[in-house]
C-alpha cells in the first residue's frame, strides 16, 4: 500500500530530480563565470536563486535554469557570452520576463538577465533604451521631454523582447510597431563581440525575428512629439457582439491612422477602445460608425499611456494565450466563429492593423504581418489546463479566418511556431543565423535554428 508520507516522499524526490539535473553545469565552470562577471550568478540553492529565475508568467514556475547571471553592464554580457563559448553552454536572454511562452528561461540554457541595463536617454530626436528598460517609466521620461515611441500597453514589459519581436500598441497605427522606429542596435554578437548595427541582414533580423540572434544591449529609436491624446470606450451587450465586430471590422483596420481601435470579444459582450491622435470632439464624429454610445475624452499624452497600463505594477500571472492574423473582411460564418470563439471562455482582443503598421512591405523588417486588417489574440487566465484547453478550441474556431501568429503572444502549444511567427521570412531568418551564430549560442524557445 502506497501511504500518504510515501507519496510526500517521491514528491520531494520529483522536486529534487530537476535540481539534480540542473547540476550539469560543473561547479569549477561556475566558478570561472563567477569570476568572470561583476554581476551576481545565481545557481540552484543559492539564496535569490527562486526569485532571480521566475518570468512574469508564473505558468512557467517549476523551470530552474542551471544559473542566471545578472549582468551589470556590456562587459558582463561580453564575459558571459566568451564563457558560454569556452565550455559551450546555451544561453538565453531575458530582459522584463514578459515572454508568455517562457521563452527567456529555460532548463538547460544559462540566463542573461539584463534587468539593470535599463537606460532611458534622449537626445535629437532620438531615444537610447537599454532592453532592460520598462514600458511605463520610458513613456514617463519621454513625455518629460514632450515625445513617445510607439510601444505596448503593459508598464512592466521590456523594450528588449518587445522590439525583438515586433511591438504593437495603441499609438501603432500612427507611427508603426517599435521595431519600425529602430534607428541602431548595439549588441552582443556568439563570439562575444560588441557591435553596433544599422544595416545589412543582421539588422533586418533584429527587427521582428526575435532573440535568436545576438544580445542587445541598447537600442536607439526614433521618436515624435506628441502632447495630448483622445481616448474612447464604447460597451456592448452580448447581443449585439455580432453587429459591434461587423461595425468594427468594416472601420478600424481602414480608419484615419492616428486613430488605432481595439474590439474585445467575450462571452458577456464586447468592448471597443481606442486611441486618437487629435481632439476628443473630431473623435466622437470620427467613430460614429461604431455605433453604442460612446465615452470619450481627452488628457495629456502620459496621463493616457498610464490609463491604458491600469495599474504601476501589474502582479505576475498564469495565462495561456495564442494569436492569428486576419487579411479579409469578416462575412457572417466569420462574425460567428469569432463568437463561437468567444463562448470558450477565452478572450478576443482584436487590435486594428493598417495606417503606418502596413506602409512596410513584408520583407523590409523581419516582422511579416504587414497585409493584415487586425490581429486577434485568445488569451485565459483559468487555470492552466483550463486557459490552454479554451485557447485551444478558440483559436481553432478563428484559424481558417487567419493566417500566421504573433512572436510576441508566443504559444508553446503552436505547431509549425516559427512558420507562423516568420512566415516567408522564415528561410532568410535562418541564413541569417546560419551566418551570425552558426554553433546556435543563443538558444530561445521558438527561436530560429541553424538549420
Ligand atoms: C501583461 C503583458 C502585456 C503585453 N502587452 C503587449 C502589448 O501591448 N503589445 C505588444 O506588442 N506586446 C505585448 N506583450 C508581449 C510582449 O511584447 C512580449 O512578451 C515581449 O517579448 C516581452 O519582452 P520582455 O523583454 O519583457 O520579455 P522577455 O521574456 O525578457 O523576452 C522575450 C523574448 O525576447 C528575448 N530577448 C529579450 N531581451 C533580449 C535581448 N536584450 N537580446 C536578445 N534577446 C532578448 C528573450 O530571449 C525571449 O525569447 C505583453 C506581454 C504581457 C505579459
Amino acid at each position: 500500500m502506497i501511504t500518504r508520507r510515501d507519496l510526500i516522499a517521491r514528491g520531494a524526490a520529483a522536486m529534487l530530480l530537476p535540481a539534480l539535473g540542473e547540476a550539469a553545469i560543473p561547479r569549477n565552470r561556475i566558478r570561472a563565470l563567477r569570476d568572470a562577471v561583476r554581476g551576481r550568478v545565481l545557481t540552484p540553492g543559492d539564496s535569490g536563486y527562486n526569485a532571480a529565475r521566475v518570468v512574469f508568467n508564473t505558468r512557467w514556475d517549476g523551470v530552474r535554469p542551471p544559473a542566471v547571471v545578472q549582468v551589470r553592464d556590456t562587459a558582463d554580457v561580453r564575459a558571459v557570452v566568451r564563457w558560454a563559448d569556452r565550455y559551450d553552454v546555451p544561453l538565453v536572454a531575458r530582459s522584463g520576463g514578459h515572454g508568455y511562452s517562457g521563452n527567456s528561461t529555460s532548463r538547460s540554457a544559462v540566463v542573461v538577465d539584463l534587468d539593470r541595463l535599463d537606460q532611458i536617454r534622449f537626445s535629437d530626436g532620438i531615444a537610447t533604451l537599454g532592453p532592460g528598460a520598462r514600458l511605463g517609466d520610458v513613456y514617463a521620461r519621454l513625455a518629460a521631454r514632450g515625445v513617445t515611441i510607439p510601444a505596448g500597453s503593459c508598464p512592466t514589459v521590456a523594450v528588449g523582447g518587445l522590439v525583438l519581436g515586433g511591438g504593437m500598441g495603441l499609438a501603432g497605427r500612427a507611427m508603426g510597431l517599435t521595431c519600425d522606429r529602430v534607428r541602431s542596435f548595439d549588441i552582443v554578437d556568439a563570439e562575444g563581440r560588441r557591435r553596433r548595427v544599422d544595416d545589412g541582414a543582421l539588422f533586418w533580423a533584429l527587427r521582428g525575428g526575435g532573440g535568436s540572434f545576438a544580445i542587445v544591449t541598447a537600442v536607439r529609436l526614433r521618436t515624435r512629439r506628441v502632447s495630448n491624446a483622445a481616448f474612447f470606450s464604447i460597451s456592448y451587450p452580448r447581443g449585439a457582439r455580432e453587429e459591434a465586430l461587423a461595425r468594427w471590422d468594416a472601420f478600424a483596420p481602414r480608419a484615419p491612422s492616428d486613430l488605432t481601435a481595439i474590439l474585445t470579444l467575450t462571452g458577456e459582450g464586447a468592448t471597443a477602445f481606442g486611441q486618437y491622435l487629435g481632439s476628443a470632439p473630431q473623435l466622437r464624429r470620427l467613430i460614429a460608425p461604431l455605433g453604442g454610445s460612446p465615452s470619450v475624452g481627452s488628457a495629456d499624452y502620459l496621463t493616457v499611456q498610464r490609463r491604458w497600463a491600469g495599474r504601476d505594477d501589474p502582479p505576475r500571472s498564469a495565462f495561456a494565450a495564442s494569436s492569428t492574423y486576419v487579411t479579409k473582411r469578416l462575412g457572417g460564418n466569420g462574425r460567428r466563429a469569432f463568437l463561437d470563439a468567444a463562448d470558450t471562455g477565452a478572450t478576443l482582443i482584436l487590435d486594428a492593423y493598417g495606417g503606418a503598421i502596413n506602409r512596410p512591405d513584408r520583407d523590409d523588417t523581419a516582422f511579416p504581418h504587414r497585409a493584415a486588417r487586425f490581429r486577434v489574440q485568445v488569451l485565459s487566465y483559468a487555470a492552466i489546463p483550463t486557459a490552454r484547453d479554451r485557447v485551444k478550441r478558440a483559436r481553432r474556431s478563428v484559424a481558417p479566418y487567419g493566417t500566421g501568429a504573433y512572436a510576441n503572444y508566443a504559444d508553446p502549444d503552436l505547431t509549425n511556431a516559427t512558420r507562423n511567427y516568420y512566415g516567408a521570412n522564415l528561410e532568410r531568418l535562418r541564413r541569417v543565423k546560419r551566418e551570425v551564430d552558426p554553433g546556435n549560442r543563443f538558444r530561445p524557445a521558438q527561436g530560429i535554428r541553424p538549420t
